[in-house]
């Protein structure tokens, strides 16, 4: 009997995997489809200098615009795409689609520099600096240093060699880095000290609970100390509220981003909201957050 049931348990695992492994194809299928339609769309959160409340640039998010049920966040769609060829497509289409919209801001007389997320495997492909050098000589006009790769920590040290000689080759080329989510990998300080970025983004976890967590604020301040020690520039993920961004000018971190500055938004809304924000007092951005 025991071995009958077991027999029927591994059935029922066997179906299960089965269906899941059906749904993640048909979602794959479903991708692939959404990507040659031009269903995926790029979102701009700002980054600001919270002091002179003066836009630094936007980070691009990129939506899933699914005709049926609307904006889809990356979180439902990416882990699908994690080793598959699709997801590099998408992350070309990502930075051919920021630096489309650098262009388009440049245009209009807007200077505004891009953020684009880059997973792993794409960073690690063949031929990944070639190619992003190719993109980027498609617009003369844009420098490259308007153009910054946010990097994920883990992703850094998942090949650390390879890793490290194309992020120094992507700086060669005059793009800036920023190392995504920091504090939340494990990169030891002799090789942080040996990756060429530009800037750290503390993770917003750490932001998050700073105002009430000692360990959070501690750890917090000692990003912005490293940064500082080692001549990075450093911002904040997560600023929520009006305490956390000063909090967060206090300790000497200037640079911030999050729901209590804006939230990310379609392209066309960033030149309104960076007119609203530049022209609004501290007191009045309060009231309307
Ligand atoms: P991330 O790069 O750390 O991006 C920040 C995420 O935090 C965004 O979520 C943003 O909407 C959210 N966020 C910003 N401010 C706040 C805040 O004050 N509070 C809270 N609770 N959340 C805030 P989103 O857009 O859902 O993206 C999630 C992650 O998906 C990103 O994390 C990034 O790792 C990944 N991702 C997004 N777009 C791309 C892309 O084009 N390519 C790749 N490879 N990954 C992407
Ligand atoms: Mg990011
Ligand atoms: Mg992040
Ligand atoms: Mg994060």
């Amino acid at each position: 009997l025991a071995k009958q049931r077991g027999r029927n348990c591994v059935q029922v695992f066997d179906s299960s995997v089965e269906a899941s492994l059906r749904q993640k194809q048909e979602l794959l299928r479903r991708l692939a489809q959404a990507l040659e339609q031009g269903e995926f769309v790029l979102h701009f959160q700002p980054k600001v200098d919270m002091l002179e409340r003066r836009p630094v640039g936007a980070e691009a998010l990129v939506r899933w615009n699914h005709p049926e049920v609307g904006l889809r966040p990356p979180a439902d769609f990416l882990p699908a795409l994690e080793g598959n060829e699709l997801e590099i497509t998408l992350g070309e289409w990502v930075i051919r689609t920021a630096l489309e919209q650098v262009a388009n801001w440049r245009a209009a007389g807007l200077d505004l520099p891009v953020a684009v997320n880059i997973s792993a495997r794409h960073l690690l492909k063949a031929n990944f600096v070639a190619d992003l050098k190719a993109m980027l000589d498609e617009h003369p006009d844009i420098a490259p240093d308007r153009l910054e790769l946010e990097i994920v920590e883990s992703t850094a040290i998942t090949d650390m060699n390879a890793a490290l000689d194309v992020l120094t080759a992507c700086r060669a080329l005059g793009v800036r880095l920023a190392l995504d989510d920091f504090g939340t990998g494990y990169a030891s300080l002799a090789y942080f000290r040996r990756l060429p970025v530009d800037l750290l983004k503390i993770d917003r976890s750490f932001v998050r609970d700073m105002l009430s967590d000692a360990d959070d604020r501690a750890i917090v301040l000692s990003v912005v100390h490293l940064a500082q020690a080692f001549d990075r520039q450093v911002i904040a993920e997560g600023v929520e509220t009006m305490d956390h961004a000063e909090a967060l000018i206090e300790i000497g971190c200037r640079l911030g981003q999050g729901y209590g500055i804006a939230r990310p938004m379609p392209a066309a809304h960033v030149p309104g909201w960076i007119v609203w924000y530049t022209a609004a007092t501290g007191e009045a951005a309060a009231e309307h957050g």
